[in-house]
């Protein structure tokens, strides 16, 4: 049996990793299942599944939690303090699925218990790569990636030796909005950016989908998993969402990872590795598919790429303040309050401010300076966005 916590249980990434437990129910023991706001899709899962801990992050629905489990003997708790305990019990694979900044301290808290940590957080390596990576080599715990692009890099780097490595190259759907004419984007609403074409995600990172912002996060993701140097890393457009990433080697080879657009294949590769079992996703049909296109993207579009080849540039702690701002500016083109061309802008902004305050970004990456500068870039992301919008 192996002991499995899900943090983020009820996401996207959650529920695609609880569909294949609950497809052998009998190969795991559920230690603990996290969620937000969406109690009966989380008691009802943590019934289901057997749970022995089902923990909301919310403390004001930790009386709604205990009444959707009562008269079972499952342990009920609420609140950031809880998901750290939760993080802290005994498992043998931990899966980090909450979105954004808020998924870091958990995940370092399982890799402080040596557990085996399945990352599709990737915030947690943009805003605390460093930290993560030694935490994981303190206490003998593993870190597998979740992401498809990180996940098929690792694939196709079996049994290879990093050193060989020349160059990485992670493909971009491009989003919602690959086909529009750029003068529209700056119109384009919350509805438009919330719809994929391929990848059925979260609503946060479909909307960062559409900006890149996502495919910015997996650049510093894989500059802080693999090690490479930032100019060893490529993005390019490619719409069918097939090829998921390639990995090119010194003698001129490039090894691509071709598979159907499902994250139980990412999600399942981590569950069983080092093994290969039976996954419940698609076989690809390559004749009927006939054609794979790739071109590069468009600078112009997409600002938030520069950004991300700027944190790298930069180091320390500008992937913190870089995710945090993006968030508050996510928050506010959600909340209808700034465009969706203006959250590149907000982020630049927050960049380049912090990075003129002195000692700032060069602090030590710990937890808590980590919180402090994500605290500080959403103030001045608040305070950008003030002073573009007068609002
Ligand atoms: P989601 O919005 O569908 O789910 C997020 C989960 O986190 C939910 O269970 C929610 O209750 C919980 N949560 C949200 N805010 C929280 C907070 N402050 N504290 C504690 N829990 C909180 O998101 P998702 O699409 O499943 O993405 C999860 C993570 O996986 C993200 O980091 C995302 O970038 C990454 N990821 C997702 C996909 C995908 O296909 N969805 C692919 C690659 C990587
Ligand atoms: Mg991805």
């Amino acid at each position: 049996m192996k002991r499995v916590s899900i943090f983020g249980a009820t996401g996207s990434i959650g529920q695609n990793t609880l569909d294949l437990i609950g497809r052998a129910p009998d190969q795991y023991e559920v230690v603990a299942l996290t969620g937000g706001r969406n109690i009966e899709r989380l008691a009802a899962d943590a019934r289901r599944l057997g749970a022995q801990l089902a923990v909301t992050a919310h403390d004001d629905l930790l009386d709604d939690l205990r009444a959707a489990l009562a008269g079972t003997s499952m342990e009920v708790a609420a609140g950031r303090a809880a998901l750290l305990e939760a993080a802290a019990r005994p498992a043998d694979w931990t899966m980090s699925a909450i979105v954004g900044a808020a998924g870091l301290a958990p995940g370092m808290e399982a890799l402080r218990q040596g557990a085996t940590l399945a990352l599709a957080n990737k915030e947690s390596l943009v805003t605390a790569g460093p930290l993560l990576m030694a935490t994981a080599a303190r206490h003998g715990a593993r870190i597998l990636p979740v992401d498809s692009e990180h996940s098929a890099i690792f694939q196709a780097l079996v049994g290879e030796d990093i050193a060989a490595v020349e160059r990485i190259i992670i493909t971009a759907s491009g989003g919602a909005f690959r086909d529009w004419p750029l003068e529209r984007l700056a119109g384009a609403t919350l509805a438009e950016a919330s719809s994929h074409p391929n990848w059925d995600m979260g609503q946060r990172i479909t909307i960062d989908s559409a900006s890149m912002f996502n495919k910015a996060l997996e650049v510093i993701e894989t500059r802080e998993f693999f090690g490479v140097s930032p100019d060893q890393i490529e993005v390019i457009l490619h719409p069918e969402s097939l090829v998921h990433a390639l990995v090119g080697f010194r003698d001129g080879a490039l090894m691509a990872h071709v598979g159907a657009s499902d994250m139980r294949h990412a999600i399942g590769y981590a569950l069983h590795w080092p093994e290969r079992r039976d996954l419940p996703v698609a076989r690809l049909d390559l004749a009927a598919i006939g054609t794979l296109n790739f071109r590069a993207p468009d600078p112009a579009r997409y600002p938030a790429l520069r950004l991300a080849r700027e944190v790298m540039q930069r180091g320390g702690l500008a992937g913190a303040v870089f995710n945090a701002a993006k968030e508050r500016a996510l928050d506010a083109f959600i909340a209808g309050r700034i465009g969706f061309l203006d959250m590149a802008g907000v982020v630049e902004d927050v960049l380049t401010r912090m990075s003129s305050e002195s000692g700032l970004i060069d602090a030590e990456i710990t937890l808590d300076t980590v919180a402090h500068v994500d605290h500080l870039a959403r103030v001045r992301a608040d305070e950008a966005m003030q002073a573009q919008t007068g609002r």
